[in-house]
């Protein structure tokens, strides 16, 4: 639609946890909804090289891209919204790009010149930004900057969308979240802290263009015409964000706000186009007007934190859309389950998930999550750990063999039923060296995976180190739990299921990263389905 790829910076200030990875995929959304390809990319200032070696309590999930990268959640929010693929590139963090300068450093290709944050950290910075822009795929790259404008770690991000601004000239603009806090005491909402925060901005260089108000209650005129003048932004520019029922909500308000509108025509591009969100507004009316209601139960180690389990969670909302349900999710520690209260936990609910994870903290709970599951016939899905706690489950109690287990908790266990996969045995490097990413997988036909998929070849993304160990495959055929899909390529066991059950899969990959709004994943699907076909 245009000639060049324009830059849309979408920056935070006051607090963090303003929604900024939701107000840029919502805006994404509606640029795309208007015709324009769009993408976003997040840039975080933490000096880690991915968020994989993070700990799910830091930053809840770690999402997974098609070409394996490990990278933060809200590149999930991305892809739930626009139903497009992510890559490496979407998301950046200040350990890459250090890492990129030393890398070039120690290669000469700086000519002995001395290396600095200006101009070599931030020029690195303007090439991650603009590598989306150069395929000349996208009209609009939208580019969220991790934490709060002030922060430390965020001032080479923000001095290289200065000179962005300054270089690309018409063809960048800043979005700048910020907070209008309500106070009690005053019945009044406050404006200053936003005035404040666009001057921390301004003493950097950067004038933002739009800005984002996250307020509890209505913003009136005068307020809007407060915050546009003391912040020399155009009336229209200041855009209301009310919290919403549901982050689904989302694109729709900024769309009555026109934030789109104002955003197109700050960069000169063409608003006369119509946005199509039909689909989208028939999902939401499913999703707000249910047939039926379940419970799926979700057991895993994070449950406090429930950002650690974003994507499945979603991939749950998506679904029970499809059909017409809601699914309530009951958060079940699996610390706190063992084989004396299981029922108890378990009671009530329709279907159980038992979720990914790593360690030892919490798998004996899942183990017997697992068991009642299998035994009350409750329909279950395990994901990636929790497709290995199925199969310990199933070694332990139906084959009988009381020692089985993984090699991740007994390293020399001597029935090792999940074991570490051969070319992960000589790594001795935690970051980015798992089986990551899509790999190809067959399913047997008539199973109830090649049912939900409707086909018989898939590719589906992973992330774990340890697999099925094909050494026992033969007994656990003969038993009922049968391996029904499988990497064509390696003959890695990649589904379980068992047919005497209403519904049991377990799957070695994780169904959850490719869960979007338009493409609710077939997996949930037909659990879900399952879980109200079990009700009836
Ligand atoms: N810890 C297991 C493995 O590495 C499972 C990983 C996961 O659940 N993502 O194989």
């Amino acid at each position: 639609m245009s000639n060049s790829t324009k830059y849309v910076f979408v920056t935070g200030g006051v607090t963090s946890s303003l929604g900024k990875g939701i107000i840029s995929a919502s805006l994404a959304k509606l640029l795309q909804a208007r015709g324009y390809t769009a993408t976003i990319q997040k840039l975080d200032p933490y000096i880690n090289i991915d968020p994989g070696t993070l700990n799910p309590y830091e930053h809840g999930e770690c999402f997974v891209t098609d070409d394996g990268a490990e990278t933060d959640l809200d590149l999930g929010h991305y892809e739930r919204f626009l139903n497009d693929r992510t890559s490496q590139d979407n998301n950046v963090t200040t350990g890459r790009i250090y890492q990129s300068v030393i890398d070039k450093e120690r290669r000469g290709e700086f000519l002995g010149k001395t290396v600095q944050v200006i101009p070599h950290i931030t020029n690195e910075i303007k090439e991650r930004i603009q590598l989306l822009g150069k395929e000349g795929k996208y009209d609009i790259v939208i580019t969220e900057i991790g934490g709060t404008v002030g922060d430390i770690e965020s001032l080479p991000y923000v001095e290289a969308v200065r000179q962005m601004k300054w270089e690309l000239d018409g063809d960048c603009l800043v979005v700048h979240l910020t907070l209008v806090p309500y106070l009690a005491a005053a019945g009044e909402l406050k404006t200053k802290p936003t005035q404040h925060s666009v001057k921390q901005l301004l003493e950097l260089g950067v004038q933002p263009d739009v800005l984002c108000c996250r307020t509890e209650h209505e913003l009136e005129l005068n307020l809007r015409r407060k915050i546009a003048k003391f912040c020399n932004v155009s009336m229209n520019a200041v855009i209301e964000s009310r919290d919403a029922e549901t982050i689904y909500d989302v694109p729709l308000l900024m769309q009555a706000e026109e934030l789109d509108r104002v955003v197109l025509e700050k960069l000169n591009l063409n608003t006369k186009s119509v946005p199509n969100l039909d689909k989208w507004k028939e999902f939401l009316t499913t999703l707000k007007n249910p047939d039926s209601e379940v419970t799926i139960g979700l057991v895993g180690k994070y449950v406090e934190l429930k950002d650690s389990y974003k994507s499945i969670s979603e991939s749950f909302i998506h679904a029970g859309v499809a059909n017409k349900t809601k699914v309530n999710l009951r958060w079940i520690h699996s610390e706190s389950v063992n084989s004396d209260n299981v029922s108890e936990k378990m009671e009530g609910l329709d279907g159980i998930l038992v979720a990914p994870g790593f360690g030892s903290r919490g798998i004996s709970g899942k183990i017997e999550t697992v068991r009642h599951a299998r035994e009350q016939k409750v329909p279950f899905l395990g994901i990636c750990l929790g497709m290995q706690c199925a199969v310990i489950e199933f070694a332990r109690n139906v084959l009988g063999w009381a020692e089985a287990h993984t090699t991740e908790i007994v390293d020399n266990c001597n029935t090792p039923v999940i074991s570490m996969m051969e070319e992960q045995k000589n790594i001795s490097n935690l970051g980015g060296t798992m089986r990551l990413g899509a790999y190809r997988c067959h399913l047997t036909p008539g199973s109830k995976v090649s049912k939900a998929y409707s086909t018989d070849k898939i590719s589906e993304r992973h992330r774990h180190r340890y697999e099925f160990n094909n050494e026992f495959l033969d007994a656990f055929e003969e038993k009922g739990m049968r391996a029904t899909g499988k990497n064509p390529d390696t003959d890695l066991v990649e589904v379980v299921e068992i047919d005497d059950h209403p519904w049991f899969v377990g799957a070695q990959f994780h169904p959850e990263y490719k869960s979007t709004v338009d493409n609710p994943h077939p997996l949930f699907v037909a659990f879900v389905k399952a879980v109200l076909e079990n009700r009836k």
